[in-house]
């Protein structure tokens, strides 16, 4: 099912802590100019959609995750984290390929710095808009007394970017939102994020669904940590 009515938002902290900004550092007037101008043309060069599948899982191993169709998804990180669910969600989200064109033409005239800061602000949008859908699943289970786990995507924690076809292969029509993967499985538009996350019967037991792998991971300079 596709998604497509998403704000469009970019959080102002990350980017501005993103574009060099720290305690009392603030960026220069000629980088917030360029924000204002960028946060001016976000709506006509972002086009946020979602494509997502539910899935029921087979079986939950140590150091991964079956589903019925013989996909094994090998995480053992992935695997704790879904010991209790019953299903999974699979996603693909993108904003589309116009902010890209943008930064690529940035980039042809020799404007780097403006190319930097929209490239920013795409990787901002696209991280909310998955954000904004990951919230939003979360809140329909809830009300249906089920909860939903932390999201992994393909190439971070200990989930390998190989299993991104994996992915993929969920979707009848994985293009229709006009993402592609390569044969290094990266995908085009790079605005774009896949994953998947649990969902898990709640049973009064809210640390089924709370539980965070970070929190006793010693890779403490991990890009992907959270909390
Ligand atoms: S810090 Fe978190 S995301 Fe990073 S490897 Fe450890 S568990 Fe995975």
């Amino acid at each position: 099912m596709v998604v497509n009515n998403f704000q469009i938002e970019v959080d102002n902290e990350r980017l501005l802590r993103f574009l060099g900004s720290s305690g009392n550092k603030n960026v220069s007037p000629a980088v917030q100019q360029k924000i204002d101008r960028f946060s001016d043309r976000l709506e006509e060069l972002v086009t946020p959609r979602i494509n997502f599948k539910l899935k029921p899982l087979a079986s939950v191993k140590k150091d991964g995750v079956l589903l019925h169709d013989q996909t094994w998804l090998k995480s053992p990180k992935l695997s704790r984290t879904f010991r209790s669910a019953k299903k999974v969600c699979f996603f693909i989200a993108t904003i589309g390929h116009d902010l890209e064109r943008k930064v690529s033409e940035c980039m042809e005239k020799n404007r780097y710095a403006d190319a930097y800061v929209l490239d920013a602000m795409g990787s901002l949008v696209v991280e909310n808009v998955t954000d904004q859908f990951h919230l939003r699943m979360e809140r329909y289970y809830q009300a249906r007394g089920q909860a939903v786990t932390l999201r992994f995507s393909p190439g971070y924690c200990d989930w390998s970017l190989r299993e991104q076809p994996d992915v993929f292969n969920q979707f009848e029509d994985p293009g229709n939102l006009g993402v592609t993967l390569s044969n290094t499985c990266l995908m085009t538009p790079r605005k774009s994020v896949s994953g998947v996350f649990g969902i898990v019967p709640k049973n009064g037991d809210q640390t089924i669904a709370d539980y965070n792998p970070c929190t006793n991971c010693s890779k403490t300079n991990c890009i992907a940590r959270r909390g």
